[in-house]
């Protein structure tokens, strides 16, 4: 059995069906990326991992458990943590304290405190800027919070949705970076990108969706080099 399974999942919204049997794995220690046009059904992807989004016929396991239908709390719980697309800061409130809301099912306060040190030496702007409300934040900084957030669960398995979205290309470099470092560090990631070319730079392995579909999958320097991926997603003709 994989570290993480979705095996023949559908889920969608009311009537409308948006995953439509699809399966896919990750390895501990991989970094898999999920690439796909808008509305394909990525985040919905995401959201059913995390029982956000009711999974109606398949399943999904992770480290030894069936977490399909799961609260997701018990799924955090179990160590894997959404960042979700469009950031979803708590505003009003400081960098420091959305970090420690991604923190609030944990009791130990001693790793709390050694978590927070590592997201800040990850992010060090986010330290200079310790008690500054988030809702003020550059989209940058938003990211770096939002990714930070995420890491105050300890995850064992990270899932990015759009973690470059809207940033300008210095930044966008900036992220893709630490997707890398986070990996070296032990964290297997989901990532889901619009940036199909980075993304399949910085992963192990990728899967093409298309209409709530799996249509592709493969090791990402092949899909990198694919032309039927390099003429839709990486804007070759
Ligand atoms: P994007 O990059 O645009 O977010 P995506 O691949 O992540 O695209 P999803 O957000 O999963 O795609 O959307 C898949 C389909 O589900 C789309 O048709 C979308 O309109 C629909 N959808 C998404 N969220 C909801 C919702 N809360 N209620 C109803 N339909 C939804």
């Amino acid at each position: 059995m994989s570290f993480f399974e979705v095996g023949e999942a559908r889920a969608g919204y009311g009537k409308m069906e948006v995953l439509r049997g699809i399966s896919l794995r990750l390895e501990e220690g991989e970094v898999v990326t999920l690439i796909g046009a808008n509305g394909a059904g990525k985040t919905t992807t995401l959201n059913a991992i995390c029982g956000i989004v009711r999974v109606a016929s398949g399943a999904v396991t992770f480290d030894g458990h069936d977490i399909t239908h799961r609260p997701t709390k018990d799924i955090v719980r179990l160590g894997i943590t959404q960042v979700p697309e469009g950031r979803k800061l708590f505003s009003e409130l400081s960098i420091a304290e959305n970090l420690r809301m991604g923190a609030y099912l944990r009791k130990d306060d001693k790793a709390i405190k050694d978590d927070l040190d590592y997201v800040c030496e990850l992010f060090p702007r986010l330290r200079e800027r310790w008690n500054q409300l988030a809702g003020s934040l550059s989209g940058g900084e938003q990211q770096m919070c939002a990714i930070g957030r995420g890491l105050m669960a300890r995850p064992k398995l990270l899932l990015l949705d759009e973690p470059s979205l809207g940033l300008a290309p210095l930044l966008v470099e900036q992220i893709f970076e630490i997707i890398n470092r986070l990996n070296s560090d032990g964290t297997t990631i989901l990532l889901v990108e619009q940036n199909a070319k980075k993304a399949l730079e910085v992963a192990h392995r990728g899967y093409v969706m298309e209409t709530g579909n799996i249509t592709m999958e493969g090791d990402a320097k092949a899909l990198l080099n694919d032309p039927r991926v390099r003429s839709a997603y990486l804007g070759d003709v």
